[in-house]
């Protein structure tokens, strides 16, 4: 008999975690982040094993009345393979180094100008516009430049307009797209333009032209107008909401290329998501609505309370149990906090760093310095390299190996792990100071929405397989 079946083998218990859906037991598997249903043979094996380590030949003798020594010895091989069952033996620990960037998406911040003076923006760098620091074409340029000198042979290239406010510098966009359009032709290259905007200076003509230049575009706008006047006012302290709203619709009614979004920050006294949800999808009409809860944001007032932040992810259920009976029905309601997180679960998502912040993406400021992600630009933290040397590869290297770097720390057992990842670089910035270091203060949290995710995956997998095929993106070979 192969050695596997030999030694005293044992659950390794961080690799999975077990949902129950109505009457079926679920396996999620932690490593790949993906959902198996468990069937009486499987079931039965992990019982026995939790229970206590055993050997296979007590396992054979345990099980035998009801399944073959062979179905036992083959379900073993493939719960070793999947490593939820392990002798025991040490598998070397390996970290892999990081020393390609495959950049392929490049966030430019056009201006750190921003017309409004929203209450609780992040923005260190945030001046009015004309104070602004507007980026060059030159830098532009080169930013695009560098991302085709650091990841060739990527497909397709994205291009992310961001500010302060970025229709502030609108000659510049009109600059960069015309550029980018050609290049990308000449190199037969797949790419697209997004913006993240206050809408307010969405004009019938710049809608148009984005429409025409297939923009994916978000909207800043926070529910209805008590709530999106509370914090996001003009420099003279009125509420946006009236202009903001009329543009949205301006948009909604016109725009072709893309679904539109809303990008909803929530902050301290705001968490009625279901309200807010409906206000955007069902009155306003955006296709897609998004939910940012602030935690630790560089004002501290803003932050959500820790019952505030219950509040928020009770919504969220509330909201997605909703989600599942209309996709049960064939309906997506574009609540896109859930969609994204199912997407994850279907695609097998395994999320060794939180996001592609330094390794597939990086944000230019207007002088050309290479930043994690937007949220960095004009922050103390170093930069990494330019836009005419390139990426400081070894600093940036270093700066992801440290959060690759599981052991010892409270995500190398955690069952989300590869899902979070230690979650988002400037959260933790802000909170600990350190961007490396795991956003530890809404584990619990995270790890119940998971958990609602995989159930609600699994409803509709279970009962409505189509609107999967519909609306999810296909499933990648893995
Ligand atoms: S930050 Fe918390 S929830 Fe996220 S992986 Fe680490 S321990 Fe898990
Ligand atoms: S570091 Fe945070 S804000 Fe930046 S891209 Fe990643 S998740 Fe988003």
């Amino acid at each position: 008999m192969p050695s596997v079946l030999n030694p005293v083998l044992k659950l390794v218990e961080h690799n999975l975690h077990e949902v129950r859906v109505q009457d079926e037991r679920l396996l999620f598997h932690v490593p790949s982040s993906s959902l198996f249903a468990l069937d009486d043979l499987t079931g039965s094996m992990i019982d026995a094993l939790r229970a206590e380590g055993r050997s296979a030949g007590q396992l054979v003798t345990q099980l035998g009345t009801l399944f073959s020594p062979a179905e036992i010895e083959e379900t073993l091989r493939e719960l070793v393979a999947l490593e939820l069952v392990s002798d025991g033996s040490e598998t070397p620990h390996a970290l892999p180094k990081i020393d390609a960037f495959p950049i392929s998406t490049v966030v430019l911040n056009v201006n750190t100008g921003c017309n409004l003076a929203c209450s609780y923006c992040y923005k260190s760098d945030l001046a009015a516009p004309s104070d602004g620091k507007k980026m060059s074409f030159e830098t532009a340029r080169d930013a695009v430049e560098m991302m085709l000198r650091e990841a060739p042979d990527e497909k397709r290239y994205h291009v992310v307009f961001f500010g302060g406010e970025p229709l502030t510098h609108r000659k510049l966009i009109g600059q960069v797209v015309d550029y980018c359009e050609a290049r990308f032709a000449e190199l037969g290259k797949e790419h697209d333009f997004v913006m993240t905007t206050n809408a307010t200076l969405l004009t019938d003509e710049l809608i148009a032209w984005l429409d025409a230049h297939d923009f994916g575009l978000s909207i800043s706008i926070d529910g209805p107008q008590a709530i999106h006047d509370k914090n996001r006012r003009t420099v003279g302290g009125f509420g946006t909401y009236v202009t903001v709203r009329q543009r949205a619709e301006r948009v909604l009614a016109r725009y072709r290329a893309r679904p539109v979004g809303a990008r909803v920050t929530l902050t301290t006294g705001v968490t009625d998501v279901e309200g807010i949800w409906d206000h955007l999808k069902n009155e306003i009409g955006f296709a897609e609505v998004g939910f940012a809860p602030v935690t630790s944001g560089d004002i501290d007032t803003f932050n959500l309370s820790p019952s505030e932040l219950r509040a928020v992810f009770d919504g969220f259920k509330t909201l997605g149990e909703y989600y599942v009976s209309e996709a049960l029905a064939g309906r997506n309601i574009g609540f896109s906090n859930l969609h994204q997180l199912i997407t994850d679960l279907h695609e097998g998502h395994k999320k060794l760093l939180p996001c592609g912040a330094g390794l597939k993406m990086l944000a230019v400021d207007h002088q050309g310095k290479l930043n994690l992600c937007h949220r960095f630009t004009g922050s103390d933290l170093p930069t990494f390299g330019n836009v005419k040397d390139g990426i400081q590869r070894d600093a940036l290297g270093k700066f992801l190996s440290i959060r690759l770097e599981r052991e010892g720390s409270g995500c190398a057992t955690c069952r989300i792990r590869n899902l979070c990842s230690g979650g988002c670089y400037h959260e933790s910035y802000s909170r600990y100071g350190d961007p490396s270091h795991p956003v530890y203060h809404y584990c619990d949290l995270m790890r119940d929405w998971v958990d609602f995710g995989i159930a609600a995956y699994s409803r509709i997998m279970a009962h409505n397989p189509g609107f999967i095929d519909s609306h999810i993106s296909p499933r990648r070979p893995r």
